[in-house]
């Protein structure tokens, strides 16, 4: 994979390096790939409680450049800018960079957020993100409504990884007040933060209480589709990885030892090594799977089509634009752009009713010139026809003045009688 970098021109934003492939530019949709063709964003917002892991997840995902590295050389080549256990999150700070592959551009940024218990009102504590989440939307409305629309920066988040405590009991109140106010506003994936701190089976019922309380407080999270490809065994793929919700997750900045020998990003235990990258350990894979590859796409719809339409609406209808067609279309560059396209097509059916009408005309003058000249010829036939008809009476007139016979041979009388005869039965059968 090409790899550059970049930075995102927020506060706190930080250069990263991405290497290997990811699969984004192989996605099968023709809609897709016309719109990749210009290169995409993709953000992604982390949050929750402080100490849960989220600086570290980040730096997971992009030291682990989304996808694994084919070697160990390439590991030494990534600086890490900061120990994330170091240093708290005190602002809203994003990390971006740009790759490339098969010539599409993707611009990944990834957008941490103080964590809680850092302020006073821990109520309060989704606040600043609604907010910040809410400008990303202003912002790309002002772009919208812009008479020339055709640099638009899409910095709109496209999802969120709300990091639970793994208490091993329930939501807490923070969790349910948290996801509530924000799951109408960004796609809510909800992960189970430092898994390796539950045992597996422990995970499992921990997974199955999250969802059930999800459910009792009616929160809406991603539920990713799976259905959308035709490859069985992709849906299968697909259908384990939705299955995995809420992902249980394990980030880490070092690299330790296998039994075999193997060095790879984990966490050392006294009785042995978890894995970020194995399946078997923990859901990292399968959260970046979904994330960067799967279901990319899907988010950044749902991102467009309908959290963002939703706020955009009522925003809208807050400031006033009552949904009546002359003040609102006026605010609604979709509706607009719309209304430009129908009145397009009007015109072209029109243009194309009035071609039909002047073929039609042409075809009917036509015809009607090739009728009269018929008749044209018609009528001179039948002139030339009376003069000719003329000519030989005047020449039979003639003839029997002077005595020429038409027959040259006389005939004999009875044959002329039985001449008669059938001529008289020809007359009688008309
Ligand atoms: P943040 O405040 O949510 O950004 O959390 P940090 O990423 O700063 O991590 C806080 C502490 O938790 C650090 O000491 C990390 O090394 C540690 N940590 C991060 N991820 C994990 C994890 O998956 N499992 C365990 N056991 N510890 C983790």
């Amino acid at each position: 994979g090409n790899t550059s970098m970049q930075t995102t021109g927020a506060s706190g934003a930080t250069k990263k390096k991405m290497n290997g492939y990811v699969g984004f530019s192989n996605y099968p949709n023709q809609e897709h790939r016309r719109s990749i063709k210009r290169g995409f964003n993709f953000t992604l917002m982390v949050a929750g409680e402080s100490g849960l892991g989220k600086s570290t997840l980040i730096n997971t995902l992009f030291e682990s450049k989304v996808y694994p590295a084919k070697d160990e050389n390439s590991h030494a080549a990534v600086g890490t800018p900061s120990a994330p256990g170091g240093t708290k999150t005190v602002e809203i700070t994003s990390v971006s960079a740009e790759i490339v592959e098969n010539n599409v551009k993707l611009r990944l940024s990834v957008v941490d957020t103080p964590g809680f218990g850092d302020s006073i009102n821990n109520e309060q504590a989704w606040q600043p993100i609604l907010e910040n989440i809410e400008s990303r939307f202003d912002a790309y409305l002002a772009q919208e409504n812009r008479v020339n629309r055709s640099k638009i920066v899409d910095n709109r988040v496209n999802a969120l990884l709300y990091f639970i405590k793994p208490t091993g009991h329930a939501l807490r109140a923070i969790d349910i007040e948290f996801m509530k106010n924000l799951h109408n506003k960004v796609n809510l994936i909800p992960v189970i933060a430092r898994a390796d701190t539950l045992t597996a089976r422990e995970v499992e019922q921990f997974k199955a209480r999250v969802l059930a309380d999800i459910n009792f407080h009616g929160i809406q999270i991603f539920r990713p589709v799976s259905d959308q490809f035709d490859d069985p065994d992709t849906i299968a793929d697909n259908k384990a990885i939705a299955g995995k919700i809420p992902f249980a997750v394990v980030g880490s900045e070092r690299f330790v030892e296998r039994a075999d020998g193997t060095r790879v990003r984990g966490r050392q235990y006294p009785w042995g090594v978890i894995e970020v990258e194995n399946e078997a350990h923990n859901d990292f894979v399968s959260l970046r799977q979904m994330l960067l590859r799967t279901h990319m796409e899907e988010l950044r719809d749902a991102t467009d089509v309908s959290l963002y339409e939703t706020y955009r609406t009522q925003k809208l209808l807050a400031l006033g634009h009552v949904q009546d067609n002359t003040v609102f279309r006026e605010f609604n560059p979709r509706q607009q752009a719309e209304e430009e396209e129908r009145v397009h097509g009007a015109k072209m059916q029109k243009l194309e009713a009035e071609m039909a009408a002047v073929f039609k005309q042409k075809v009917q003058e036509k015809e009607g010139k090739l009728r009269q000249s018929e008749e044209e010829l018609h009528t001179r036939h039948k002139d030339m026809k009376a003069v000719l008809e003329r000519q030989r009476a005047e020449l039979e007139d003639k003839k029997r003045r002077l005595g020429i016979s038409d027959t040259p041979h006389a005939m004999p009388v009875h044959t002329l009688a039985a001449q008669d005869v059938a001529q008289q039965q020809a007359q009688s059968k008309d």
